[in-house]
């Protein structure tokens, strides 16, 4: 069995539309994918009706979150799946995260224009299409431009890495825990030893989400080290979590391939036992 846990579509910073993902996720023989689109659930609520009959679909989201338990506050990722899209406590904190995002995708293109950087918000928005705004969107536009060639460029300190990084007003980790659980899902924390990627939370805070409820870690993601893996793996195994793979799947944002990481279908089995 092939299981990919983290993917994104259009609906968030991916650049395939649902359905393309779908089939995209049929060439790549997949047996189970899951939507993790961030901070929107509307991805996978437009395509759960039309899903092809070789593929199972995982609805899942990928929820923008913070650690308080350091100062300024850790950024990090929790991925939600079989969450009920219309409970409403999880459907307003969701509009709040999105509505974050447009407000800080226009000063962060405010900030590039301070600089003399002729990038627009309405460009960003049109490439967004609706979507919660990210970096990426920004990213792209950047790459349209000329003034970056890759994406990656884009993402570099002196670019939106760190230089025009705006912090999220994002969730707080434990609260979201319980907004996932409370609509009838199970977690994962993604890529919770990614260091390239920024600061990491230590240890003890995925001690602490162990007894919150936490379902599992993502061990497999493309961000992480072999030793990290190792690492995250140790973690999961003496906290008794699932151990979870995904490729965190951009379409053309990013280089990584579908199904580039994957889950043991046990494990995938454990995560089905949790709902
Ligand atoms: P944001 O959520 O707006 O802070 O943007 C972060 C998103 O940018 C993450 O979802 C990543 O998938 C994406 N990202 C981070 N680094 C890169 C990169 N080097 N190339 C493409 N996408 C990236
Ligand atoms: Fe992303
Ligand atoms: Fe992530
Ligand atoms: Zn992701």
């Amino acid at each position: 069995m092939r299981i990919d846990l983290h993917t994104h579509s259009a609906a968030s910073d991916g650049t395939l539309p649902p359905s393309r993902l779908l089939e995209a996720a049929v060439q790549a023989r997949l047996d189970v994918i899951a939507i993790t689109d961030h901070d929107t659930t509307a991805g996978w609520d437009t395509v759960r009706e039309a899903v092809p009959d070789d593929i199972a679909l995982v609805p899942g989201i990928e929820f923008s979150c913070q650690w308080t338990g350091a100062t300024p506050p850790i950024s990090l990722h929790l991925l939600g799946y079989f969450i009920d899209p219309t409970y409403p406590p999880l459907v307003a904190e969701l509009e709040r995260l999105r509505q974050a995002r447009t407000e800080r995708g226009r000063r962060t293109v405010e900030l590039l224009r301070a600089d003399g950087i002729d990038i627009t918000w309405d460009e960003v928005a049109r490439i967004a299409a609706g979507a919660p705004v990210g970096r990426p969107h920004i990213g792209a536009a950047l790459v349209r431009r000329g003034l970056v060639s890759t994406m990656d460029e884009a993402f570099a300190p002196h670019w939106l890495g760190e230089r025009y990084r705006i912090p999220k007003a994002d969730t707080d980790v434990f609260v979201a825990l319980d907004l996932i659980h409370r609509a009838g899902g199970v977690t994962v924390f993604a890529h919770p030893a990614a260091s390239r990627r920024g600061r990491i939370v230590p240890d003890q805070a995925i001690v602490e989400l162990a007894a919150a409820g936490l379902t599992g870690l993502e061990v497999d993601h493309p961000d992480h080290t072999p030793e990290q893996r190792a690492h995250v793996r140790d973690l999961a195994r003496a906290l008794g979590l699932v151990v979870t793979g995904g490729s965190d799947f951009h379409g053309t944002h990013k280089t990584v391939p579908l199904g580039a990481e994957l889950t043991a279908v046990e494990e995938y089995e454990r995560l089905l036992a949790a709902r």
